[in-house]
């Protein structure tokens, strides 16, 4: 049956993340042949509306108002009940990224709705829209679909093609305005963190050091795969907890879920805890001295020796293609 979907477009330093692509394919998906609306919150994000339109969204809803200028929970709920009020949905997408994390539940409880979150697929079967989410830490999966009210969906990065972009797509890009009441919490300054290269959460290839890589320079030949391969460095937190390397690098159930086409697992032994966060990459290479190493169990490719001599090795390799 078809449906009218609500999918928001996630801004960050004035673009469009990944994500926003991945949850218009999505939307696509849900509304069976019904329309995908986008939504865009923030206080100059008009002009994104012809992307997500090329995205595959049918129209495009935009709400401007400098209290949106930052993320607030506060704020963008505000935003998105009065167009949820206005378009009257049948379904709603967003990125499962932190943003989306901290609104979803919030809107779900406003609008007495269930949530499907972290979904890494969606599709159409027996009649039903049907997501594939992970459970468990990533160990099985599981199918679900919503048999009553509102199906509202968050998706996973990175796991679900956006479609492909088309230039010559037009549509609507109409503006909607909120009256955004006092704001409990003001965002006054944002202090980021300096970080090198390419975002982690949305990294087509991710490098990860581990305990092995034994002190923060020994991260320095991990950074050069990465630059030639184009991809984020990530860690365990042993590595952390090490102060080898920053927190906002954890990869694992108490840091960052990623499922990049590449993760190159170096000096890791694989506790479960780390799978959590990367088993469900496309192909896992661990490089580790330790034949028993728990990560080869889940490795698509496993180096036995040395990260100091073989990441090297690597790079001369991948320089050469
Ligand atoms: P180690 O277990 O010490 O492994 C180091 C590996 O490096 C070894 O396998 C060794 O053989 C190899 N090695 C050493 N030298 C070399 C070398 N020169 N070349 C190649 N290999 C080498 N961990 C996470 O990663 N993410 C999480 O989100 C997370 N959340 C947690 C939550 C809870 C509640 C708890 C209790 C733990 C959590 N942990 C998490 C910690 C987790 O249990 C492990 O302690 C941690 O992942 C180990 O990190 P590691 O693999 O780098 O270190």
């Amino acid at each position: 049956m078809s449906k009218k979907v609500l999918v928001l477009g996630e801004v960050r330093d004035g673009s469009l993340r990944n994500v926003s692509f991945e949850a218009v394919a999505a939307a696509k998906t849900v509304a069976e042949g019904g329309e995908v609306v986008g939504v865009l919150l923030g206080e100059a994000v008009q002009s994104l509306g012809a992307e997500l339109i090329q995205s595959g969204a049918d129209r495009v809803v935009v709400v401007e108002n400098e209290k949106l200028k930052q993320y607030t929970s506060d704020g963008y709920s505000q935003a998105l009940l009065a167009v949820i009020d206005q378009e009257k949905p049948e379904s709603l997408v967003f990125g499962h990224t932190a943003l989306g994390k901290d609104l979803s539940p919030r809107i779900a409880a406003k609008l007495s709705s269930g949530l499907i979150s972290d979904a890494t697929a969606v599709e159409v079967a027996g009649g039903n829209v049907v997501f594939t989410r992970p459970i468990y830490s990533g160990k099985a999966f599981e199918k679900k679909i919503v048999t009553d009210g509102l199906i509202f969906a968050t998706v996973r990065p990175n796991n679900i093609a956006p479609l492909e972009k088309d230039e010559s797509r037009s549509g609507e890009v109409s503006s909607l305005s909120v009256e955004i009441k006092d704001l409990r919490a003001i965002v006054k300054e944002v202090v980021r963190k300096a970080s090198e290269g390419v975002d982690l959460s949305e990294a087509k290839v991710v490098i990860s050091g581990g305990r092995g890589v034994k002190s923060a320079e020994g991260f320095a030949p991990l950074k050069e795969l990465a630059a030639v391969l184009g991809g984020a460095i990530g860690a365990s937190r042993g590595a952390c907890d090490a102060e080898y390397c920053d927190y906002s690098l954890q990869i694992g159930q108490t840091g960052k879920v990623v499922t990049p086409d590449l993760y190159i697992a170096c000096g890791i032994s694989g506790a479960i805890q780390h799978l959590a966060g990367m088993s469900n990459s496309k192909v896992i290479v661990a490089i580790n001295k330790d034949p028993e190493a728990n990560i080869f169990k889940v490795a698509d490719y496993g180096i036995v020796g040395d990260l100091f001599e073989v990441v090297p090795l690597l790079t001369e390799e991948f320089k050469k293609l």
